[in-house]
């Protein structure tokens, strides 16, 4: 095809990709590095027109727009990437110095000594670097795990080796230092890099509503796992995992330890201190209870003040050890509302999942342990299917 209807049809392309990014940031103004990815795409748009006018401006202002928006779209890139991520940005400061300095070398290869190579280097080693550096960042999580993710920064990779290396393309092609791009080889190795620009534009755009996709997707997950109080899971997403978890008992024939836990005379609390007081209470407690648990252990709250935990690889006695540390941790932290010290116990069951056993069965069992810890007092607990009160959280009642 002809260079000029290339350059059109990757003014038009781009223009539309732009569109669109603004459209989908326009509604989903949450999505981090969305608003700076369209806008990186804004700088390739308003690069593509420049190349179009420039028969019309006079040839340094053309070159210093170029090379401007071609940075600029570069470092923005870099920075949707980064705060995609959630990583901080970088010191605006190095970037305007930097593309200062790029710019004052372009007008002095334009005018003062006229060299289109040193130009392509010019445009190519910032952009370039910008892109590899992007592909760097995305490239974290797993590849199994975020997949979206690594497929961007895989083109990205790509495109930013091609943008580095294309000097040398034009090199080969045979550009002359100050040389028209027209006729025979420069005309195709032309050709060939709008063509690689047309190709990067729609899988770059691809790329970033693919991760706008993955977001979304992952915050749904989130509102749909989590309960929004505590954070930790909700009773649907712990059933989900404590099922999983069971199942692969059966396999393991470890038993699996499940907790109940019942926060003591919660309704007084919330009648005393009013009910933010009492949810202040709650993120307490799951606070001091994160403290007791592993990586792989997992909490959910089963609603009110009623929360439970499996504990896989724990066994019966690392069960009890846990429930019993985490007891006492409870007791002897008393929650605090602005000034005030909240006392806080807490009731916990445990009951064992053995295999063949039910998660249901199991929890129910846990359940009844931890309604026997209410009996015997409250603030102990009780394992499932042991007759005998337990004698560390027994001493604990009497002295209480
Ligand atoms: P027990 O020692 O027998 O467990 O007594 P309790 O007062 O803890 O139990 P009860 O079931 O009588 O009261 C639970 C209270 O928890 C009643 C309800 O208002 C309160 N509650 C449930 N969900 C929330 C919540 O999200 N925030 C607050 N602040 N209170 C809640
Ligand atoms: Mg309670
Ligand atoms: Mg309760």
């Amino acid at each position: 095809m002809h260079t000029p209807t290339l350059t059109i049809l990757a003014a038009l392309l781009t223009a539309l990709v732009t569109a669109v990014l603004y459209a989908v940031w326009h509604f989903n103004k949450n999505i981090p590095g969305l608003r700076l990815w369209m806008l990186s795409f804004l700088c390739s748009l308003v690069f593509t027109v420049s190349l179009l006018l420039r028969g019309w401006l006079p040839e340094v202002v053309g070159v210093v727009i170029s090379q401007g928006v071609v940075a600029l779209g570069a470092y923005l890139c870099l920075l949707a990437g980064r705060s995609y991520m959630g990583l901080r940005p970088f010191s605006h400061l190095y970037a305007v110095a930097g593309i200062g300095a790029l710019l004052a070398l372009s007008v002095v290869f334009t005018l003062v000594y006229p060299h289109l190579g040193m130009r392509f280097v010019l445009m190519g080693v910032g952009s370039g670097v910008c892109y590899l550096l992007t592909a760097r960042t995305l490239a974290v999580g797993g590849i199994h795990r975020v997949p979206a993710r690594y497929l961007l920064a895989g083109v990205l990779c790509l495109h930013g080796l091609f943008v580095l290396l294309r000097p040398a393309l034009f090199a080969l092609g045979g550009a002359v230092p100050d040389g028209v791009l027209e006729g025979g080889l420069m005309a195709s190795v032309s050709q060939f890099v709008l063509l690689e620009a047309i190709v990067a534009t729609v899988l770059l755009s691809f790329g970033a509503l693919i991760l706008t996709n993955e977001f979304i997707t992952s915050e749904l997950r989130h509102l749909a796992e989590v309960d929004p109080l505590t954070s930790v899971f909700n009773r649907r997403a712990f059933f989900t995992l404590l099922d999983k978890a069971v199942s692969s008992t059966q396999r393991t024939h470890m038993p699996l330890p499940v907790l109940v836990l019942d926060l003591d005379h919660f309704k007084t609390i919330n009648d005393t201190w009013g009910h933010r007081a009492g949810d202040d209470v709650l993120r307490h407690f799951v606070d001091l209870a994160l403290r007791c648990l592993r990586k792989e252990d997992v909490m959910g709250r089963l609603g009110g003040e009623e929360f439970a935990i499996f504990l896989p690889n724990a066994g019966a006695q690392g069960a009890r050890a846990v429930a019993e540390r985490l007891r006492r941790l409870v007791e002897s932290h008393p929650a605090v509302a602005g000034a005030r010290s909240i006392p806080l116990t807490v009731s916990i069951g445990i009951a064992l999942c053995g295999p063949g056993d039910a998660a249901s069965a199991a929890l129910q069992r846990a359940d009844e342990a931890m309604y026997l810890a209410k009996q015997r007092g409250r603030n102990r607990v009780e394992m499932s299917g042991s007759a005998e009160p337990d004698t560390a959280s027994a001493a604990v009642a009497t002295v209480a």
